[in-house]
């Protein structure tokens, strides 16, 4: 998981009622550009991640430097994923599951950058992921369910469509 400072909040979702995300601006990103956060180039209008190519990217006089949609997500606390862990199996599986999901979510950052676990907090005996995709939250939860069984509900709603997973496990 990705160490990201939070500051400021504003209500996105309040914004338009569009069913697209509203932090992927289309057509208006300049490029090149640097996110000044994660160092995620932005070039042939995507978004990638390689420390080789921050590297040299970082010193082009041309680079725009900005806040990719994943780290002004995190920074927001706007999650499009939830995947929430219920059970007393997880507290006796903890590291392994753990393990499961963040391989998981760096399988699936190598190719999309911007999808991301941006918190997992743990509190009222329930285990809550949240992450910059909603396609993530599903995608984990799924992974989950396929290692260690258990029960797997998905919920996609809202406006921004926001996924909803919640994994169960009692023994
Ligand atoms: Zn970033």
């Amino acid at each position: 998981m990705r160490d990201t400072a939070k500051f400021g909040t504003s209500d996105k979702r309040g914004r338009e009622r569009t069913s697209s995300d509203p932090y992927l601006s289309e057509g208006s990103m300049k490029e090149p550009a640097i996110c000044r956060s994660c160092h995620a180039v932005y070039i042939h209008k995507r978004w990638q991640i390689d420390p080789a190519s921050s590297a040299t990217m970082i010193s082009r006089p041309d680079i725009h430097m900005t806040v990719c949609p994943a780290c002004q997500k995190t920074a927001e606390n706007y999650p499009e994923g939830i995947l929430t862990l219920r059970g007393d199996y997880f507290q006796a599986h903890e590291k392994e599951i753990r393990n499961i999901l963040e391989n998981e979510e760096n399988r699936v950052y190598a190719k999309n950058p911007l999808s991301r676990i941006m918190s997992m907090t743990q509190k009222n005996g329930q285990v809550v992921i949240e992450t910059t995709d909603a396609k993530l939250a599903e995608r984990l939860g799924r992974t989950l369910q396929k290692a260690h069984s258990g029960e797997l509900q998905i919920d996609w709603s809202g406006d921004p469509v926001i996924c909803r997973a919640t994994w169960e496990r009692s023994v």
